[in-house]
């Protein structure tokens, strides 16, 4: 399996700033051929990041979309704007969609078939909370994520990514342990491959959360981690090259 390591800008840097960040980083991948390299940047930054990208292996991400193809919604961005910029994967789901902006179950589960009608792939966010971890019903959650979020097209998560996301770990400089991260992706793994049918060969499920230069060899050791969803590390060219040799 080629494992993805991708980067999650969140709301940071300007269209300036992204494109300098590109201009560092592609020469510094160039020779990078064992994993998939995918950045997601500010909606503002897809257009000049995408024409930056292009010819590159580096693929495009958005950080979350509408499900319609148009319409009155303000504020929201769809799949066909995506397409336009050659966007291949688009993040859904992720804890601070749901968390900030209260977004539930069904509607990712609705992003998840849209982004698959339009040829998008998915990387589908799950994670429990800290609160949920000491309850003893993190696997409880990720397993009512996982099924909500692919209820419809469970023969398709193949053409999907799912990143475990410990909803304390992002952000906050303490990521899971490796033994941690192994428990819920091998739940994941048999989950996924019995809802798919066995499908599932070619779902990368990534580990997010506090991922640096200094976890990331110890993390991707795992026989179930099959890559990363970086955020604040993947802000710096150096720190996410890093990641990536480490991977
Ligand atoms: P972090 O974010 O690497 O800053 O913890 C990860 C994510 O939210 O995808």
């Amino acid at each position: 399996m080629r494992y993805l390591i991708a980067a999650n800008w969140k709301m940071n840097k300007t269209v300036a700033e992204s494109v300098e960040y590109i201009e560092k980083f592609k020469p510094m991948v160039e020779d990078i051929h064992q994993v998939d390299i995918m950045i997601a940047p500010s909606f503002t930054a897809l257009s000049s990041v995408s024409l930056e990208l292009n010819n590159t292996k580096i693929k495009l991400g958005a950080q979350n979309m509408y499900h319609v193809d148009r319409g009155a919604f303000t504020g929201e961005i769809s799949p066909i704007m995506l397409k336009e910029l050659n966007v291949e994967y688009v993040i859904l789901g992720h804890s601070e969609r749901r968390h900030i902006f209260g977004e539930k179950d069904e509607l990712i589960n609705k992003k998840v078939i849209s982004a698959l009608e339009y040829g998008i792939r998915p990387i589908v966010c799950v994670g429990e909370t800290l609160e949920e971890r000491e309850l003893g019903i993190t696997l409880n959650v990720v397993e009512r994520q996982i099924k909500m979020a692919f209820a419809g097209v469970y023969p398709d998560i193949g053409l999907c990514d799912i990143a475990y996301e410990p909803v304390w770990a992002i952000g906050t400089g303490k990521n899971a342990t490796k033994e941690q991260a192994q428990e819920v992706h091998h739940f994941i793994r048999t989950l996924i491959n019995e809802l798919s049918k066995g499908n599932d060969e070619t779902t990368r499920i990534l580990y997010g959360g506090s991922v640096n230069e200094n976890n990331a060899k110890d993390l991707i050791s795992q026989k179930n981690v099959d890559g990363f969803l970086v955020g604040t590390a993947s802000l710096d060219p150096e720190k996410f090259y890093k990641i990536i040799t480490h991977s």
